[in-house]
């Protein structure tokens, strides 16, 4: 008894921490306190997870044994393996982690559903039903994520597709529906095994179907889909096995994975339905690029018009990321701000490769949160401002995305840097953006490019701006 209220009081414990945590989250100043408060809600769900064994008879423990030492073993090669991926994993290759890790969960809803089927856990139509739905949802963004994890990764680099691909889509969708009800209605005798072996099948085989031909340009908005599938498998099963700290964290995870989804499909400014079930993001090899020639200058010519400039907007990109030279950008930043310049960083919602990446970064280089401006708050500003200087960024500037139906980035929004007084890029090259699109705005009249690596290139700019001295 004194054990079942310990259980119950740290799945409610767990709960309370995983929703704070999840609240912290949601602000770079908070967020890494919640990310360790969440991780505390797991160990008092892991802990309150083992304590059940003492629940059971004396009699029953033994028998128990061997899952406890399968627990323990799944427990330390996780710990090692996530362990040691989170410490050595690039910022760049965040978004395929994310991915993977995403489908874990989803594989292990699935599994929690299959156990729940073999132990005849499931007591009533309902709970049945509600463990196939839990099933077929874990086993879709299993697969599906490894899929997005293939393509992120560049391991997969062009969307499968082929003729009548839809089709047979739905078809492989509704067997796995049919399946899943025959599952249902002849559980418990032995012709339901085979139908439930084969459910699982096809709902495993639909998440990889789902996601093949599904562009890369798509995929943030994908991974975030299947993290709010992962969260409402999890929840389900937590309703099966009647664990209310699982239904809690499913539930926050499944709304959380569904705002992020449709904030990402806006700044993207898609419909889940276009991203689903349309071919955006492989049309790039084929689009024509612009005409005309790219004007470039030196680091320290760029450097002295900002420093003389009286305002300067920033737009970082995927390539500052790479170059990893935030750190130096904000010693630049900093030295323009003491000479009165007056500077702002404008982000884009898909900049880089993951949700909030620029914001990350920027945090992790100390930019106050106030210089910070999300596009809808800044876009205006560019009109009027003197110098805007983009940094390892490319789709997200873009002009033809606004005026250009060929395009395959057409209709998202973009950041208005063309509409500044002066432009300055900072990339290496005549290299495309994720989308694999020219930018237009690069052979614009008002614009300079300042080829190089940005940690280079923002080394020489600062170097530069001390030789001006101070004003
Ligand atoms: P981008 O369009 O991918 O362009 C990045 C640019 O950085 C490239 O043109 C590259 O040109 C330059 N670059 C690369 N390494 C560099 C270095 N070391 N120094 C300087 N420049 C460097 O990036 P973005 O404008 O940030 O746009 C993000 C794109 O990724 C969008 O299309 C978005 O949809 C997609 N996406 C976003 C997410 C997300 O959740 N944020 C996830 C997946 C995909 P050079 O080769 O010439 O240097």
């Amino acid at each position: 008894m004194f054990i079942e209220y310990i259980v119950g009081l740290s799945g409610l414990i767990a709960a309370g921490l995983f929703i704070y945590g999840l609240k912290a989250m949601s602000s770079p100043v908070t967020a890494v306190s919640g990310i360790v408060t969440a991780g505390y809600g797991m160990v008092f769900v892991v802990g309150a997870t083992f304590l059940n064994l003492f629940n059971v008879s004396p009699d029953a423990r033994p028998h128990l044994m061997v899952n406890v030492a399968l627990a323990v073993v799944a427990l330390l090669l996780g710990c090692l393996w996530t362990g040691w991926r989170g410490r050595t994993v690039q910022m760049t290759a965040m978004p395929q982690m994310v991915a993977i890790f995403n489908g874990m969960g989803g594989g292990s809803a699935a599994s929690l559903a299959a156990v729940s089927l073999l132990s005849d856990h499931a007591t009533s139509g309902l709970h049945l039903s509600v463990t196939i739905v839990g099933a077929l949802i874990g086993c879709i963004s299993f697969t599906g994520s490894i899929i997005a994890w293939a393509k992120l990764d560049g391991r997969m680099r062009k969307p499968v597709r082929f003729g009548g691909q839809r089709i047979f889509n739905a078809a492989l969708f509704l067997i796995a529906l049919a399946l899943g009800a025959r599952t249902v209605m002849q559980y418990g005798t032995p012709e339901g095994v085979l139908p439930g072996i084969l459910f699982f099948g096809a709902a495993l085989l639909f998440g990889i179907c789902m996601t093949l031909p599904i562009g890369g340009a798509d995929m943030p908005v994908v991974i975030s889909l299947y993290n709010a599938f992962t969260g409402l498998a999890v929840g389900l099963e937590g309703y099966v096995m009647g664990n209310p700290a699982l239904m809690i964290a499913g539930m926050v995870v499944g709304s959380a994975g569904t705002l992020l989804t449709a904030l990402m499909a806006k700044a993207m400014n898609r419909s889940l339905t276009n991203v689903l079930f349309s071919n955006f993001g492989d049309t790039a090899s084929t689009a024509k690029g612009p005409e005309g020639e790219m004007k470039s200058a030196d680091p320290s010519d760029a450097a002295t018009s900002m420093r003389y400039a009286s305002s300067v907007i920033i737009v970082p990109g995927y390539g500052l990321a790479v170059a990893q030279a935030q750190q130096k950008l904000y010693e630049f930043v900093k030295m323009l701000v003491a000479d009165g310049v007056d500077v702002k960083f404008a982000i884009h919602p898909v900049a880089g490769r993951m949700p909030g990446h620029m914001n990350v970064l920027l945090a992790e280089a100390g930019v106050p949160y106030d210089m910070i401006y999300d596009m809808d708050d800044i876009n205006d500003s560019f009109a009027t401002t003197d110098v805007a200087l983009i940094i390892g960024a490319n789709d997200v500037v873009n002009p033809e995305a606004l005026t250009d139906k060929s395009s395959p980035i057409y209709g998202m929004p973009i950041l208005n840097a063309y509409k500044s007084r002066q432009v300055f890029v900072i990339k290496r090259g005549s290299g495309t953006g994720y989308s694999g699109v020219q930018n237009p705005l690069f052979f614009q009249k008002n614009c300079t490019m300042v080829f190089g690596d940005a940690q280079a290139v923002l080394s020489k700019m600062v170097e530069a701006v001390k030789a001006l001295g101070t004003a």
